[in-house]
C-alpha cells in the first residue's frame, strides 16, 4: 500500500470511529492531502499513518492524527483565519491548519504563525513545509510561545499543543480577538490534561471542557519550569 492509500485508510477509520473525531468536510480534506510521512523522521516514516503520537526527536513527539483532526474541528478553522499555534514541533499541524486557513487559490488566504521552542525542531519543520509546498502560508518563530506573539496579534483562533498549567497563559488569551477561539490542553505537567475551548466574548471568556488527553508539558515564562 503505498502512502496515500494509507493516508486515505486512516482517514476512514477516523470517521468512523465511535466517538466523532473527524466529521467537518474541509478537515476530511486537509487530512487527506497533508503528506504526514514527509514531518516525521526518515525511520518513522512507515508509522505515519497509525493513529498514533510518534517521536520526532528532542524529547518530542507528533500528536496522533485523531488529535489534530479534532483540534482543527473544535477551532472552527476557516478561510481567511489568521491562527498561532504554540508548539510546531514537526510542523505538520501547522500544514494542516494552512490548508484550512489558506486553501489552493484562496482569494483571501489566511496565515499560520507557529513557535516552538526547540530551535532544532523549528528549523526541521521549517524544511518539511518548505518541502511540501507550505512555507507562504507558515511563519515559523522560534521562542517561547507562552508569551505568545504580540507582533501579529490579534488572532482569530489560537492552537496549543503542548500541556499548559491550569492557569492559561495570559498572554494567549489577550492575544485573542473577540469572538476567537482558543484550544489547549490545560491541568497537570505530567499525569494528563483536559482538553478546553475557550471562546473570547468581549471581556468573558466562556471555557468548555472537551475530553481527557495527555501532550508532553508546555515550557516556559508562563508554562511549566523545564
Ligand atoms: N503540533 C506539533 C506537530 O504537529 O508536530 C506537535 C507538538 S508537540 C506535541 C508539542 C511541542 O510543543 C513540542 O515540540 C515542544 O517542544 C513545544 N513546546 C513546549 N513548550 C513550548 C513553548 N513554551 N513554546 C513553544 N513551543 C513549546
Amino acid at each position: 500500500m503505498n502512502y496515500e492509500e494509507k493516508r486515505k485508510k486512516l482517514v476512514n477509520n477516523l470517521k468512523n470511529r465511535d466517538y466523532p473525531v473527524l466529521t467537518k468536510p474541509e478537515v476530511i480534506k486537509a487530512m487527506l492531502k497533508v503528506p504526514r510521512h514527509l514531518f516525521v523522521p526518515k525511520d518513522a516514516e512507515s508509522s505515519a499513518y497509525i493513529d498514533s503520537p510518534l517521536s520526532i526527536g528532542s524529547g518530542q513527539t507528533i500528536s496522533a492524527p485523531h488529535m489534530n483532526a479534532m483540534m482543527c474541528e473544535y477551532l472552527e478553522l476557516k478561510e481567511g483565519d489568521k491562527v498561532l499555534e504554540v508548539g510546531t514541533g514537526s510542523g505538520y499541524h501547522a500544514a494542516l491548519c494552512a490548508e484550512l486557513v489558506a486553501p489552493k487559490n484562496s482569494k483571501h488566504p489566511g496565515h499560520v504563525y507557529t513557535i516552538e521552542r526547540h530551535e532544532d525542531l523549528a528549523k526541521k519543520a521549517k524544511i518539511a513545509l518548505k518541502k511540501t509546498g507550505y512555507e507562504s502560508m507558515v511563519t515559523v518563530i522560534h521562542g517561547d510561545g507562552t508569551l505568545g506573539h504580540q507582533k501579529e496579534a490579534p488572532y482569530d483562533k489560537i492552537l496549543v499543543t503542548a500541556a499548559s498549567p491550569k492557569k492559561i497563559p495570559p498572554p494567549l488569551r489577550n492575544q485573542l480577538k473577540d469572538n476567537g477561539i482558543l484550544c489547549i490542553p490545560a491541568g497537570s505537567k505530567s499525569y494528563g490534561q483536559d482538553l478546553y475551548i475557550i471562546r473570547k466574548q468581549g471581556e468573558d471568556y466562556d471555557s468548555k471542557r472537551i475530553t481527557g488527553v495527555r501532550f508532553v508539558p508546555l515550557i516556559g515564562e508562563f508554562g511549566f519550569e523545564s
